[in-house]
């Protein structure tokens, strides 16, 4: 077997040929039978017991060693033979594939770690762990079969929901024709739902990058990300404010009518479980619909401008603080960011994303005078130099593009 290809190998050979890899998920809902949904329960247990397995043997290892044991060591020295063990025949029940990416994730874990990404890796609690996992493609064992049911390892066809949308019925209908390549699926229950995730490559035409002294000035946009408003967009001459979604605001007030509700129901009772219940599900719904918003909010920006510039944010730092930590985190502005930045990407087209100490809010748009003073509920404010009326957050996303403007070498146009 030849050595696996990174993505940016196999994109250097496609771009002789004018192509390239794009690369993107499709979620499918999924109602498994009951021995199904059985077998997908111990999968998940498996999978977190030999997570939990490696990282003790890894350690151990260490420890008596003094070096590392590698995946591939570990596989064949300690997994291969635990599952001939009566006591852990549990383990041939289930996908094993599925097992083989539970000991790469210890290995991503550490490769993280050692990079500075992530803490030192810890182990999965059946409490706390999310209910998931992963199995690999490997010789058509995960398949499409039309719209209706999806072939899993294991589980065999697994039904699906009915998919509505446009985008999924066209990527199925792209899978079942050859043309886009499933990598990996997820099986994961949250809530009482299960769903499928498919990690997908399509081989498209290779899109150059856009020409940078060619971008039209009012095809560059600065976007300010807010609480109040989700997005304030400015493109040189005119703003857009854009609110988050009607529908989301709804869902949001009907979250905090049901927990004000949970927290008034005596806990372990038979109401608090069904109250509890209400709340996970309907904080799932909250998380499509914001996704959905997200999708739509980047989409938009990339079809329509050139460069799109962001301040960078420091999601982690920003969560520390108590305060504002929550509505941060419910904002969705990270997972808007990713969306924004491959759409354009696929396009040839830039997200500039410029140093968040930058004082955007803080300098008149109009004379550049730093105004110091100025706190987080001043929506308006009137410059004392010029005697300019600002709306904060349009004044950010004025400055937030000039800077841009600057860092690309382009001419600011006020
Ligand atoms: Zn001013």
């Amino acid at each position: 077997m030849g050595k696996r290809m990174t993505v940016k190998e196999k994109n250097k050979e496609l771009a002789k040929q004018g192509q390239q890899l794009k690369s993107y998920g499709l979620v499918l809902r999924v109602y498994p039978t009951k021995e199904q949904e059985g077998l997908i329960n111990r999968t998940f247990g498996c999978t977190r017991f030999i997570f939990n397995n490696y990282l003790s043997t890894r350690q151990e290892y260490y420890k008596g060693e003094a070096k590392t044991l590698s995946v591939g060591k570990y596989k064949k020295d300690f997994l291969v033979p635990m599952k001939s063990l009566e006591e852990h025949s549990f383990l041939k029940e289930v996908d094993k594939f599925a097992l083989e990416v539970a000991c790469e994730n210890v290995e991503d874990a550490y490769i993280r770690f050692f990079k500075g990404q992530n803490r030192y890796p810890t182990f999965k609690s059946k409490r706390t762990a999310k209910k998931s996992y992963t199995t690999k493609m490997t010789n058509n064992n995960i398949a499409v079969c039309g719209l209706s049911s999806i072939k899993i390892p294991k589980l065999g066809k697994v039904s699906m929901a009915k998919v509505k949308s446009k985008r999924n019925k066209e990527i199925i209908s792209k899978i079942e024709l050859g043309q886009v390549r499933i990598l990996k699926a997820t099986i994961s229950q949250k809530s009482s739902k299960y769903y499928v995730s498919l990690t997908l490559e399509e081989i498209v035409t290779l899109v150059k990058p856009l020409d940078i002294d060619t971008v039209a000035s009012a095809k560059v946009v600065g976007v300010d990300l807010g609480i109040k408003t989700f997005a304030t967009i400015h493109d040189g001459s005119k703003t857009e404010f854009v609110d988050k979604a009607k529908y989301i605001k709804e869902s949001e007030k009907k979250l905090a009518q049901l927990q004000r509700r949970l927290s008034k129901k005596q806990k372990d009772s038979q109401n608090f479980k069904k109250a509890k219940h209400k709340v996970a599900d309907l904080q799932l719904h909250i998380a499509n619909q914001r996704k959905d918003f997200a999708h739509k909010l980047s989409t938009q920006l990339a079809n329509e401008n050139q460069v799109v510039i962001l301040e960078t944010l420091n999601i982690k730092g920003m969560v520390k603080n108590k305060k504002l930590s929550k509505a941060i985190s419910d904002a969705g502005w990270y997972q808007f960011i990713t969306f924004l930045k491959y759409k354009l990407k696929w396009q040839g087209k830039y997200l500039v994303q410029i140093d968040r100490w930058y004082a955007s809010s803080k300098l008149c748009s109009n004379c550049n005078e730093k105004h110091v003073t100025l706190t987080l509920n001043e929506r308006q404010w009137v410059c004392s130099h010029c005697g300019s009326v600002h709306d904060r957050d349009e004044n950010a996303a004025i400055n937030i593009r000039n800077y841009g403007l600057q860092i690309l070498g382009l001419e600011a146009v006020a």
